[in-house]
């Protein structure tokens, strides 16, 4: 056992625990391992151990550690979860198979361009500002009943739910709840919500897909 065998052992029984306590099965709540500013290496390390869904936050560091590792490991799941430029819109349709970051009409422009010239449509989440800070990305919460309705319209199928990072500075789980009453107003599955501080509530609150990247590589160096 190596430290990254007991965090991701550790998280897992967490998640299971979590679960259970809310009466769901941990079978329904996927972990997204968070590997942003983390090598490949430990990328592999991660892969070795049984986990496949990775989330990175930007794009060209995404293409460079995950490309290389796509061949040999086809169950690789790439969630792209960080703020996302037009310009960068073909990059993230050609690598991710997550796009969890959609947050504005022009966004969903440049990524429905880059679909149809890709020939590919990656799954999309639509992040919500759920805490309408004006420092955070995402669509405010009073647009986000229209714009989900839009990307439904447009996107189809490939539209499968909605993410959210709450306010760092209050409990977490009123939010969570909104999020998830939003999700099931537009009849979508997908909750992305939870990270390394906040997973077990977002669980209790129908996450299906949880975030989470210090607790299982350990502190990120400040940029
Ligand atoms: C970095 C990041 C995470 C993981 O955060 P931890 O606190 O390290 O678990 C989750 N979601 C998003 C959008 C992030 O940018």
């Amino acid at each position: 056992m190596d430290a990254l065998d007991t965090a991701l052992q550790a998280i897992r029984a967490r998640m299971k625990q979590a679960a259970e306590q809310a009466g769901r099965s941990a079978d329904d709540v996927t972990l997204v391992a968070v590997s942003k500013t983390h090598p490949a290496t430990s990328v592999q390390a991660a892969l070795d151990r049984g986990q496949f869904s990775f989330g990175e936050n930007r794009v060209q560091e995404a293409e460079a550690k995950f490309a290389p590792l796509r061949a040999a490991n086809p169950r690789l799941r790439l969630h792209l979860i960080g703020a996302l430029q037009t310009n960068k819109a073909a990059d993230a349709v050609r690598i991710a198979d997550v796009i969890e970051s959609l947050d504005r009409p022009r966004l969903a422009d440049a990524l429905a361009a880059a679909a149809e010239r890709a020939g590919r449509v990656p799954n999309l989440l639509v992040q919500v500002n759920i805490g309408d800070e004006p420092q955070k990305a995402g669509i405010p919460a009073a647009d986000a009943p229209a714009f989900i309705t839009a990307c439904r319209v447009r996107f189809g199928s490939a539209l499968q739910g909605l993410m959210c990072i709450p306010p760092a500075d209050q409990p977490p789980a009123p939010f969570f709840r909104r999020l998830a009453g939003l999700a099931e107003d537009h009849g979508l599955a997908i909750l992305s919500m939870g990270m390394s501080g906040d997973f077990e509530a977002a669980i209790a609150c129908g996450a299906t897909h949880i975030r989470v990247g210090s607790a299982i590589f350990g502190r990120r160096d400040a940029p």
